[in-house]
């Protein structure tokens, strides 16, 4: 029994101009769906992906046991950013449907997407390269996909994949379950005469991407609920990614059932009304940085963690918006480490200058010019790196990790790390592969998301979340959705579903 497996992920902010090239995703990806690959072909995909927390990971595991032989086609990653260049599209999808074509004939056929692609030329970038493979292999042949908890699943992606399983976790903890347990409902496809249907059901609603865990953990309980009658092979719900303007955004039930699309469209109407009751529970609670920086305690034993949410690299912002540097500044918070702001050219003149050497520079605001302007900073380069470092914690455990040049300018008392690539900040490793005690500081800034709290939170006192300025931003009456269908909510008060 042979099986296809392949894997192309991106989650594309289409509000940021920075557009995603071939050459983003040819860099090697310190990325929670990759670990460090980079673009990988054919056998390298099996060889990359094998006994790692990956889903094509957990479907080459089940694929094993299941005596099911994997082919490798291709995977392709990159960090969140703006749409996927043409060229980049074009390239992806002649690449995995020209291996599928020569790989044939096919048992059935396995990936791994994100959800959430759009090209510059195809919003709906899975719902393409679905169809294109599904006139490949014909009706008979099964393709499963997993997707994750952020996708924007499309009426194109449900009509040409005869099952698909979203994550449950946020932060994202459960591909390789979900990955094997695709490749278990892949193999019973095959060998049985089990004809899957999927009913959608897309909800009206902009949802934050990182979302209070309270109402998912009530959806998850759901879910098994769902899953415990037989007739259904899987059931998911999404969020769905809201900053992506296309029509088909946003959150949405996903019910499989075995034959009968009746056991799947009741379960499915019961999830979409339970998310949709519990709506207004998904926001974060957030305060002003001001608010935050007068709660700031006079003597510490463990750092504040600030999130800059709105600037997360991980939901494909800039990452070069200094705006916490302009606030530290202004209050004078001294004792305080931003990570990190993106800035190639102010990473350039540090590392011309040298260490210990004292220059005035102009930080940040050079990629996102919407929301952020460069803040004029004097201060020391205090330590220039080549940006290699051992993982220590979470997806990079024990993962050797290359983020490219970096330094450390230190301005009245803050440490500023720029970078010269889209990063994660999660792992503490980060600030102390730069000489930065973390547990020592007064503030950490960091670029990111909820995992930055499971990850400091074991150093941290107060983790607060901050919906700042930024491409990620969620108040989403900011900005300016042309193509999502309306009314919608947050933004409209009538006319939508109650
Ligand atoms: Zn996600």
């Amino acid at each position: 029994m042979r099986i296809a497996l392949g894997s192309v992920m991106h989650e594309s902010n289409t509000f940021s101009p920075l557009k995603t090239s071939l050459d983003d995703f040819r860099q090697q990806q310190p990325w929670i769906y990759c670990l460090m690959c980079a673009l990988l072909f054919d056998e390298d995909v099996i060889r990359h992906h094998r006994a790692r927390r990956t889903e094509l990971g957990g479907m080459l595991e089940a694929a094993e046991i299941l005596n099911m032989q994997p082919v490798g086609t291709i995977s392709a990653t990159a960090v969140p950013s703006g749409p996927i260049t043409a060229e980049a599209f074009s390239f992806f999808e002649e690449n995995l449907t020209g291996r599928i074509k020569q790989q044939g004939p096919l048992d059935g056929v396995l990936l791994a997407l994100h959800g959430a692609a759009v090209a510059e030329t195809v919003d709906d970038v899975e719902g393409r390269l679905l169809e294109r493979i599904r006139d490949i292999v014909g009706a008979d042949v099964p393709i499963g996909i997993t997707l994750d908890h952020h996708a924007n699943v499309t009426r194109k992606m449900v009509e040409n994949a005869d099952f698909m399983i979203g994550y449950r976790t946020h932060p994202h903890v459960d591909q390789h379950d979900i990955g094997k347990k695709a490749a278990e409902i892949l193999a019973l496809l095959i060998r049985s005469n089990v004809k899957p249907v999927t009913v959608m059901k897309k909800l009206p609603m902009l949802l934050p991407g990182e979302s209070s865990p309270v109402p998912r953990q009530r959806l998850v309980e759901k879910l098994k609920e769902i899953e415990a009658d037989p007739e259904v092979l899987t059931a998911s719900f999404f969020i769905g990614f809201p900053f992506a303007d296309i029509d088909e955004v946003g959150p949405c039930s996903l019910v499989v059932a075995k034959h009968d699309e009746s056991l799947a469209a009741s379960p499915a109407d019961e999830l979409a009304r339970l998310m949709w009751d519990m709506r207004d529970q998904f926001s974060l609670p957030t305060v002003s940085v001001e608010q935050a920086i007068q709660e700031l305690p006079d003597t510490w034993d463990a750092p504040e963690i600030f999130v800059d949410m709105g600037d997360c690299s991980y939901a494909g912002a800039a990452g070069d918006v200094p705006f916490f540097l302009d606030a530290l500044l202004r209050h004078e918070v001294k004792d305080a480490v931003i990570a990190a702001v993106l800035d190639k050219d102010a990473v350039d003149r540090c590392i011309q200058a040298g260490v210990g050497a004292r220059l005035t520079l102009e930080i940040g605001g050079k990629l996102d010019r919407i929301n952020g302007t460069p803040v004029r900073a004097d201060g020391t380069v205090q330590f220039i790196s080549d940006g290699k470092y051992r993982g220590r914690d979470f997806y990079l455990s024990e993962v050797d990790v290359d983020i490219g040049p970096a330094v450390v300018f230190n301005t009245q008392g803050i440490d500023v790390i720029l970078v010269t690539r889209r990063i994660t900040t999660y792992d503490p490793a980060l600030l102390r592969s730069m000489n930065i005690e973390p547990s020592s500081k007064r503030v950490i800034v960091l670029k990111g998301g909820l995992l930055n709290q499971v990850t400091y939170g074991k150093i941290a006192g107060r983790i607060r979340p901050f919906n700042s300025p930024g491409f990620a931003n969620w108040d989403f009456s900011k900005k300016t959705y042309k193509k999502i269908p309306r009314p919608v909510y947050p933004l409209d008060q009538e006319g939508i579903r109650s």
